[in-house]
């Protein structure tokens, strides 16, 4: 049975205006599972129409009042984490268990984490001081919503991202309209249906499918969104940055990557090795954090490329229900291509294919699947497209270095920033390093550990802005300050 999506608007389902679909495919077999609305401007323009109705109720609400409803809807979601979690994989591909345990837990946790941060007491209470003179005068300092958000997501971490637009945007009192990806809305209706269900208030959750190209140009071009919040690859940001400066909109912009891991040889060898594995193929390596580039120090390189590949021939590539998989397909045959033409590139620069670049062999339904086994790669050239180009995909490239000056020139030596990794047992060298790389965030001996409270973002390439926490608060909010006279 193929189900049919409608936009969610005003909390109805809703049909798109000129009632055109595009097929959606589930990407372990190729086989269309649903409609999706190819929504227009016409499509658009109503959910921001409902928006702005839904903004007015929702920001008189107070901050109780919001986060008793966010709490509400996490209860909600966290009681169909199992359902989501399958829904988000049969869409997206991924694991099922990797769905549930990463995914559904984080969106639950956006909702509860937004909740109480707007009762922090920073927030409750208006920053306020007396200027330091003899005005006799107060300032205070106030965050108000912006109004309606435009939240526009991609595909790869789909429910996952998505609600860490709409909680913070909620939670500080606006309405949103969000543009999730056309390869991966399933699991954004689902929560459309929590919405309904709930009886959440009408309007302040908007959610409308489509191509970027139509519906999400036309969410950017609404004069009604003051705020666009955008993740998604590096030259669809830099076009939207064009589009939405010209209009004098607020613009938050999570891009592209292309993550170095920096191991040195006095490193935990085990722990750097296990999660380097995790952070090269981990959700088919379709996570912006995900370490591309593997820089090992010389003394280690031969004993780590041998451990590492003999590693990751053992990861089982296959059905995403099945709870031994670790990677499923990639989301898309247009994405598979890409993928594989980076490595067709690798070749013909003169890399050796250590492992991978192939296609697993499975049997039935899955034969039509979009797999590709875990690919690693030696020999690049550091200006080589595979060095430089983000890939996101299962493809990881290793090379060595001499020195920590080289090492950190290596990993500056691309237009991204977005995130890194170091490895060594020397803290104070580690530190260093952090400090040197170019990227928005730096895990030592570690990867993807997240404090919701903390920003997150990009250098260069790799966005504009930080959200996370009180940054989150000061993008989703306009600052006010009002200077009181004291009359007398
Ligand atoms: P895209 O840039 O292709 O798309 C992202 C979203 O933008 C989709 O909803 C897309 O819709 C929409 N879109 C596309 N073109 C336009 C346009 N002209 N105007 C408005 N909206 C548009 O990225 P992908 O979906 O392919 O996602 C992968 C990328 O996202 C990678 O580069 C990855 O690094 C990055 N990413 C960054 C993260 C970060 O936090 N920095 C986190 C996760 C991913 P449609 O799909 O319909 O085209």
């Amino acid at each position: 049975m193929i189900k049919k999506l409608a936009n969610f608007i005003g909390n109805e389902f809703i049909a798109p205006v000129n009632e055109k679909y595009l097929e959606n495919k589930n990407p372990s077999n190729a086989q269309v599972i649903s409609m999706i609305p190819l929504s227009s401007s016409a499509d658009v323009n109503k959910a921001v129409d409902a928006a702005k109705s839904g903004f007015n109720y929702w920001r008189s609400l107070s901050p109780q009042q919001r986060s008793d409803w966010m709490l509400k809807l996490a209860d909600a979601i966290e009681a169909h984490k199992q359902s989501l979690a399958e829904i988000e994989s049969e869409d997206q591909g991924k694991p099922v268990d990797l769905a549930l345990k990463m995914d559904m837990n984080r969106v639950v946790d956006n909702f509860r984490f937004f909740a109480a941060e707007i009762l922090q007491p920073e927030n409750l209470h208006p920053e306020q001081f007396k200027i330091k003179s003899d005005f006799g005068a107060d300032n205070i300092i106030v965050h108000e919503p912006v109004g309606v958000a435009g939240l526009i997501s991609p595909w790869n971490l789909p429910l996952y991202l998505l609600t860490w637009k709409i909680a913070p945007a909620i939670a500080y009192g606006n309405a949103v309209v969000c543009k999730p990806s056309e390869f991966t809305s399933h699991s954004a209706n689902a929560l459309a249906e929590i919405v309904q269900k709930i009886n959440f208030p009408k309007g302040v959750i908007n959610i409308v499918y489509g191509k970027g190209f139509q519906a999400g140009q036309a969410l950017i071009k609404n004069k009604d969104v003051p705020v666009i919040s955008f993740t998604g690859g590096t030259a669809t940001g830099t076009t939207i940055a064009w589009e939405a400066s010209s209009l004098l909109k607020r613009l938050s912009l999570e891009l592209g990557g292309k993550n170095p891991n920096i191991i040195f040889a006095d490193c935990d060898f085990e722990k750097a090795l296990s999660t380097s594995i995790r952070s090269s193929f981990l959700n088919q390596g379709e996570i912006c954090l995900c370490g591309s580039r593997i820089y090992v120090q010389k003394p280690l390189a031969q004993k780590f490329i041998s451990a590492f590949v003999e590693e990751v021939k053992k990861l089982k590539v296959g059905d995403p229900k099945n709870l031994e998989t670790f990677m499923g397909p990639l989301v898309s045959e247009q994405h598979l291509n890409k993928v594989k033409s980076y490595i067709e590139k690798a070749k013909q620069e003169g890399a050796t294919i250590l492992t991978g670049g192939d296609s697993p062999k499975l049997s039935g339904d899955l034969a039509h699947g979009y797999f590709l086994n875990p690919t690693v790669i030696t020999g690049l050239k550091q200006n080589s497209a595979c060095m430089q180009e983000e890939i996101f995909g299962p493809v990881v490239s290793i090379a060595e270095f001499e020195t920590e000056a080289e090492a950190v020139a290596l990993a500056n030596d691309v237009i991204y920033g977005l995130s890194a990794t170091v490895w060594s047992l020397d803290q104070q060298k580690a530190l260093r390093v952090a400090q040197a790389v170019q990227a928005g965030t730096v895990w030592v001996n570690g990867w993807m550990m997240r404090d919701l409270r903390v920003p997150f973002g990009g250098m260069k390439a790799s966005g504009l802005g930080r959200e996370g926490g009180k940054y989150s608060r000061d993008f989703y909010t306009n600052i006010k300050t009002i200077c009181i006279k004291d009359p007398s």
